[in-house]
């Protein structure tokens, strides 16, 4: 049998090596720690955690990141098996003590028949063999400048920039309005693209007051080299000048607002549409550095956002990650090379749960190949299927940041009331079609002893 070789012994890399061995395939991981360091691992263990020792929320009823989680103990997953071995009370959130979690996925790989460990740096797209690259955020730079120079500069990103990203349905209608800047008689989908929401002076003054005093994350040390002026953090736009957001991504001009034609609001903040549901929405221009409560409240002083729910918040990070909806196809491959597989975060999902899960993927993709099996697609209604859908197809590419799990991604179960108030059985009815679709998608890969 053909081995698969993956670069990358993180969160995605340790799930897709594990999943193919399973399967049957020969597997060698190539891991360059602790040779070659990153400014955030210790260790030279796999799937370290780099910073918090949290997966999330293990909802899998009420959460999409439970749902997750769920879907890939289904599956066999070897993360989650460890995370549930060495699992910390934390209420509802799946903590482990890291130390001992990554030391025991590293020594069921390890361990395992079909899989070797060999240390060492990939510094080059091989030419061929089967792939899979999950090298994630800290990809080294000459995988990066290797990567780069296949994709061209513009489709591969070092820093990400992220907006934070609205529910459609927790924004006030009756405040804001759909246009677009400077619009010209627009279709009523046209219309959809942006929503607009006023600021009367007093209103941008006290905004301003708050973004200046709000709790900032700080860069981690060597984190910031290449960081430019193209996505700067809105606070620090405000350090500049009181009025620079109002010249810059707050700018009035061209939009009137429809509730009342007749006033011209002294500062807008424009959202807009995130993905092809139109379930979401991104704040235009506000990337920061604020801290996540911080974030919230201040963010709800902007009138038409005082009930907003967050999809995910803002943030600036060191993060190297594909223009995926351009460069991957369906299967995760790249167009141009399908022999390569990417998987983890540098697909351009975020967070430690989601990398894992984008590798668990992978990883059966690349073994159905190997082997000769059709695998069905993964369904597009199950967590796994919706991020897969969103990244190499639903998200817009030119705008494309990483993306967390969230029920946004999800298709509308028909029938259902929209709103906040229906979300409880929206979002059991959500996990509930997943369940079941995901468990058919694995039962159909098991192969009869
Ligand atoms: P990683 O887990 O980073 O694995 C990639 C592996 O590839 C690493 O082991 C690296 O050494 C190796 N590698 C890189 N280049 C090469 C090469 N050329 N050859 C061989 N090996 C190579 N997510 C959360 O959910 N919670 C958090 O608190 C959190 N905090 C983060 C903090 C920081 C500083 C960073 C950078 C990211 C954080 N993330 C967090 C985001 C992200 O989900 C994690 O980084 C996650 O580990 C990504 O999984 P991955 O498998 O894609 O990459």
């Amino acid at each position: 049998t053909e081995t698969l070789h993956i670069v990358g012994g993180g969160m995605a890399g340790s799930e897709a090596a594990w999943q193919a061995a399973e399967a049957g395939v020969p597997v060698v991981i190539h891991e360059m720690r602790p040779k070659v360091e990153t400014f955030a691992h210790r260790t030279g263990n796999l799937a370290e955690m780099v910073c918090s020792n949290s997966f999330r929320s293990d909802d899998h009823e009420q959460n999409a990141v439970g749902l997750l989680h769920w879907e890939m103990r289904h599956a066999g997953g070897l993360v989650m098996r460890e995370a549930a071995a060495h699992r910390l009370p934390a209420g509802g959130a799946l903590a482990v003590d890291r130390d001992p979690f990554s030391q025991s996925v590293t020594d069921a790989l390890r361990a395992h028949p079909n899989v070797s460990i060999s240390g060492e740096e990939i510094t080059a797209l091989p030419e061929d063999g089967r792939w899979i690259i999950a090298t994630g955020p800290l990809t080294s730079d000459a995988l990066g400048r290797a990567i780069a120079a296949e994709t061209g500069a513009e489709a591969l990103a070092f820093f990400d920039a992220i907006a934070p990203i609205v529910y459609a349905e927790s924004i006030d209608m009756d405040v804001a309005w759909l246009q677009s800047r400077y619009d010209k008689g627009e279709t009523e989908e046209e219309r959809k693209a942006y929503i607009n929401c006023p600021m009367t002076k007093p209103e941008y003054e006290a905004f301003i007051d708050a973004l200046l005093a709000a709790d900032k994350a700080e860069f981690h040390e060597g984190e910031t080299a290449g960081y430019f002026d193209g996505c700067l953090p809105i606070e620090v736009m405000a350090e500049r000048g009181r009025e620079t957001l109002r010249h810059g991504p707050m700018k009035p001009i061209g939009l009137t607002n429809s509730h009342k034609p007749e006033e011209k609001a002294y500062a807008v903040v424009q959202l807009r549409r995130d993905n092809a549901l139109g379930t979401l929405y991104n704040i235009v221009g506000f990337q920061t550095k604020m801290k996540y409560g911080a974030q919230t409240e201040v963010f709800r002083m902007i009138p038409g956002l005082q009930n907003a729910s967050f999809a995910r918040l803002g943030g600036i990070h060191r993060n190297t990650f594909l223009n995926s909806p351009t460069l991957l196809d369906n299967q995760m491959r790249l167009r141009s090379k399908p022999h390569i597989r990417f998987a983890g975060q540098i697909t351009g999902v975020e967070g430690y749960v989601e990398s894992c899960a984008m590798g668990l993927a992978a990883g059966r993709m690349a073994a159905a190949e190997i082997l000769g099996r059709t695998l069905p697609p993964i369904p597009q209604d199950t967590a796994h299927g919706a991020l897969i859908h969103h990244i190499t197809g639903g998200a817009e590419a030119r705008t494309f940041q990483p993306m967390n799990v969230n029920f946004g991604l999800f298709r509308p179960v028909d029938g259902l009331k929209g709103g906040r108030r229906g979300r409880k059985d929206r979002y059991k009815a959500y996990t509930d079609r997943a369940k079941q679709d995901w468990s058919a998608w694995v039962a159909s890969q098991e192969v009869p002893a």
